[in-house]
């Protein structure tokens, strides 16, 4: 598998291997790789003859406040699982291949971009949808593969590739979790033991909400009522916000249809997580 580290020389890979024949798939990472990862890897490479694996812990998507500089850093054995899950090449630039000096240029999903994470994190979808451009720019790929576990990501990135016409398809695939139920993260690493069992309570109100609209509950208010007593009662848990939306929109919806997005986020001592479900 080979390391590529500049945008000239992904995009020439890119356009070999279409040249080939190939289907081209991206996925785009920050590292410190975990099985929610090698799940698009692994499914980028079931339907594309070529896969690259971006992995770039990219600035302009966090606050001056947050983990920038501590963001967990794995190379090595990013590059491995990579490679075991079927990537052809992993993308790797330096901060200034991705934003050459006087870099001017921002990519803004105006609305959605200040929804869910966004509110409490300004510019963080700006940073997003900036380098998710300019990645699909440089790799020309047929598909590029998201997860839902950042589910309003998604919906900003969606918006973002049908504004701009690109020729790429978004696959979004399924969250993956730890056996008790814990959303696999790069971040869960900053956990201690006993955040990381109050961590578990966000996949428990997901898992309240999805068994709230089984039994036929679709009312946001019951939905959210019941997820911030379920948050409430693990008191050193800090809620962000729980949320029925359209997943599209990311605005409020005051009765889930089939396709809402519920999603919870919760500071955990210094680390903020976040989890979702999509009803049925
Ligand atoms: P990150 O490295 O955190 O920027 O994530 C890179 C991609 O992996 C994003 O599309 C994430 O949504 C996806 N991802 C992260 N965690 C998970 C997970 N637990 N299950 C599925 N996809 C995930």
């Amino acid at each position: 598998m080979e390391i590529l580290r500049t945008v000239a020389e992904l995009r020439q890979w890119s356009r070999n291997a279409r040249g080939n024949g190939k289907t081209i798939g991206l996925v785009p990472t920050m590292g410190a790789l975990h099985a929610g990862h090698a799940s698009l890897i692994r499914t980028a490479a079931a339907s594309c003859g070529a896969v690259a694996v971006s992995i770039f812990v990219n600035p302009t998507q966090f606050g001056p406040n947050e983990d920038y500089a501590v963001y967990p850093r794995s190379f090595e054995a990013d590059c491995a699982l990579a490679k075991a899950q079927g990537a052809a090449v992993v993308f790797a630039p330096a901060v200034e291949e991705m934003y050459p000096a006087g870099a001017a240029t921002l990519v803004e999903v105006e609305g959605l971009s200040g929804c869910l994470d966004g509110k409490s994190r300004p510019g963080h979808f700006r940073g997003v949808a900036t380098v998710v451009a300019k990645l699909l720019i440089a790799a020309e790929p047929d598909r590029a593969f998201f997860g839902q576990k950042d589910a309003a990501q998604v919906s900003v990135l969606r918006r973002m590739a049908a504004d701009l016409r690109f020729a790429t398809e978004v696959v979004v695939c399924p969250i993956v979790r730890e056996a008790d139920g814990l959303a696999l993260s790069s971040r869960n690493a900053y956990l201690n033991p006993a955040e990381r069992i109050q961590a578990l309570t966000l996949s428990r109100t997901i898992r309240q909400a999805e068994a709230l609209a089984a039994s036929g509950e679709r009312q946001a208010s019951a939905l959210i009522a019941a997820a911030r007593k379920t948050l409430a009662a693990e008191p050193d848990l800090r809620m962000d916000y729980i949320e029925l939306v359209d997943w599209a929109t990311l605005e409020p919806v005051e009765t889930g249809a089939p396709g809402s997005l519920f999603a919870v986020a919760a500071w955990v001592g210094a680390t903020r997580l976040i989890d979702n479900t999509i009803l049925p």
